[in-house]
C-alpha cells in the first residue's frame, strides 16, 4: 500500500491529541495533519463520563471537544476507530492495524492510558466494565436502570465517582476496595472517612480492606468472591483499578520509557521529531523539582497545547502546574501540586470536612493543596507551592479562603 505523508501525525484522539491539533493549526495554516485514534468517536471530554452525563448536566452531544466541521474546515484528516500498531523512528513512519503507513514530519504520541485489568479468574469477562471510554458510558447507561445492582471495584477517583453516579440513578451499589477508605491515596484519613460515611448514608454498601479473588458470570448475574470470603451478587461489575500508560509504540521504537514516555521540558521524547503529551508522558515538573506523570484533564489539555506549539516550530517550555478537580456527591474540590496522603497534611476547615483547604507538606513547605468547596484559588495555591516558603500550621491558617 502507498505511504501517505503528513507534516504532523497525532496518534490518539483524546484530550492531549485534540488540544495539540488546535495549537498546531493556530500556528501553521497549511501543514497537513493526520489524527489517528482507536476510538470511533471524535475527540471528547472524559470527565463527564463519570459525572455530568449522569446528573443530567450534560448531554452526550455536548462533550465533543470540537464539532465535526472543525476538522473539515481545518483540513485535518481523521482516521478513527483504528489503532496505530507500528512506529519506525528512523524512517519516521507509523503504520496501522490495516497495514496503512504514514510518514511524518513531526509525531505526537497522545495515546493516554488503558484501564488496568484484574489478574484474577473471571477478571476479564466480556460484560465487565473497565470504565474509561464513551462506549463504556453508553453501554453502562443502558444497563444501569433503577433497581439494578452494581459492584464497583476500586475506591479511587473513577470507582468513587461511578459509584456516586450509579447511586444517584437509583442503582443498588456495593463498593469493594483494598484501602481503608475511599480515595485514600489523596484524602487524609478524617476527610476520606467522613466522605465515605456520606456514601453509606446514601445507601452505598462499602467493603474496605478486601480484594476480589474471582468473578463468575452465571444466568446474567455476576458472583464476585473476595479474598476475605465475601460473596457479592450483582447485575453489573464496574472496575476502576487505575490505568497503565499506553507506551507500547514508544517501547517498540526504542524511545526512552520509564514510568511513562520520557520527555524533556519541550515535551520532546528521546527522538527530536517525536513528542508525547498527556497521561502517557513522564515530564520534568519544574515547580516540584521532580519528574512526574500526571493523569488529569488540565495536564492533558495544557501538554497537548504545548506539544502542538513546539511541533509547529516554537520552543515553549512546559512549566504549567496542572490542577485537577472532582465531584463526589455534593463534595467538590480542585487540587494542585503533589497531593499524596503519604505527605504530612494540615486541614484548614471553615466547615469540617466540607469547606476548606487541605495542605500537603514536606519539610514544612507546601507541596500541594486541595481546595474543598473553595473556588478560583488554584493560582494562589500555585504561587504558594512555587515560593516553597517554610510554614508553621498557624501560618497556614486562613492562608487561602
Ligand atoms: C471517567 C473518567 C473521569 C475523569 N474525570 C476527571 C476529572 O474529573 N478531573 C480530571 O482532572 N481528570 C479526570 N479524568 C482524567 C482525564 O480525563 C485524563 O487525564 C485525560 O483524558 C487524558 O487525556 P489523554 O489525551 O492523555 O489520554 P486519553 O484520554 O486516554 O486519550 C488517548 C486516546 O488515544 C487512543 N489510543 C491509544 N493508543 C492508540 C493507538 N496505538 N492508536 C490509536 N489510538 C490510540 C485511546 O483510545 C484514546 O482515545 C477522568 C478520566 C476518566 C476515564
Amino acid at each position: 500500500m502507498a505511504e501517505k505523508h503528513f507534516d504532523y501525525v497525532i496518534v490518539g484522539g483524546g484530550l492531549a491529541g485534540a488540544s495539540a491539533i488546535v495549537a498546531i493549526r493556530e500556528r501553521d495554516r497549511s501543514g497537513s495533519i493526520l489524527l489517528a485514534g482507536s476510538e470511533r468517536h471524535l475527540p471528547y471530554d472524559r470527565p463527564p463520563l463519570s459525572k455530568k452525563l449522569w446528573f443530567g448536566k450534560k448531554k452526550v452531544e455536548e462533550i465533543f471537544l470540537q464539532p465535526r466541521d472543525f476538522y473539515e474546515k481545518n483540513g485535518i484528516t481523521l482516521e478513527l476507530g483504528i489503532k496505530i500498531t507500528g512506529l519506525d523512528k528512523e524512517r519516521k513512519t507509523v503504520s496501522d492495524e490495516r497495514g496503512n503507513s504514514y510518514s511524518f514530519g513531526k509525531l505526537l504520541l497522545a495515546t493516554g492510558g488503558a484501564p488496568r485489568t484484574l489478574g484474577i479468574p473471571g477478571g476479564t469477562l466480556e460484560p465487565i466494565y473497565y470504565y474509561r471510554y464513551l462506549d463504556d458510558y453508553l453501554k453502562l447507561r443502558r444497563e444501569a436502570v433503577e433497581g439494578s445492582s452494581a459492584l464497583v471495584i476500586g475506591g479511587g477517583f473513577i470507582g468513587s465517582e461511578v459509584a456516586a453516579a450509579l447511586n444517584i440513578n437509583r442503582v443498588d451499589v456495593t463498593m469493594l476496595f483494598h484501602g481503608p477508605y475511599i480515595v485514600d491515596r489523596v484524602f487524609p484519613g478524617p476527610l476520606g472517612r467522613a466522605l465515605q460515611a456520606r456514601y453509606v448514608e446514601k445507601g452505598v454498601k462499602i467493603i474496605t480492606n478486601d480484594r476480589p479473588a474471582s468473578i463468575v458470570w452465571k444466568d446474567k448475574r455476576f458472583i464476585t468472591k473476595t479474598e476475605k470470603g465475601n460473596l457479592i451478587e450483582s447485575d453489573m461489575v464496574v472496575i476502576g483499578a487505575g490505568i497503565t500508560p499506553s507506551v507500547e509504540l514508544a517501547v517498540s521504537a526504542g524511545l526512552k520509557v520509564s514510568n511513562g514516555i520520557e520527555v524533556d521540558g519541550l515535551l520532546r521524547t528521546s527522538h527530536p521529531d517525536i513528542y508525547a503529551a498527556g497521561d502517557n508522558a513522564e515530564f520534568p515538573y519544574a515547580a516540584l523539582g521532580m519528574r512526574m506523570r500526571v493523569e488529569h484533564w488540565d495536564n492533558a489539555v495544557k501538554q497537548g497545547e504545548c506539544a502542538g506549539r513546539n511541533m509547529a516550530g516554537e520552543s515553549a517550555r512546559y512549566d504549567h502546574m496542572p490542577y485537577f478537580f472532582s465531584d463526589l456527591f455534593e463534595f467538590g474540590y480542585e487540587a494542585v501540586g503533589e497531593v499524596s496522603s503519604s505527605l504530612e497534611t494540615f486541614a484548614d476547615w471553615q466547615k469540617e470536612n466540607e469547606k476548606g483547604v487541605v495542605y500537603y507538606l514536606k519539610d514544612n513547605r507546601v507541596r500541594g493543596a486541595m481546595m474543598c468547596d473553595v473556588w478560583d484559588r488554584v493560582d494562589e495555591a500555585r504561587r504558594i507551592i512555587k515560593e516553597a516558603k517554610s510554614f508553621t500550621t498557624a501560618g497556614l491558617k486562613g492562608l487561602i479562603r
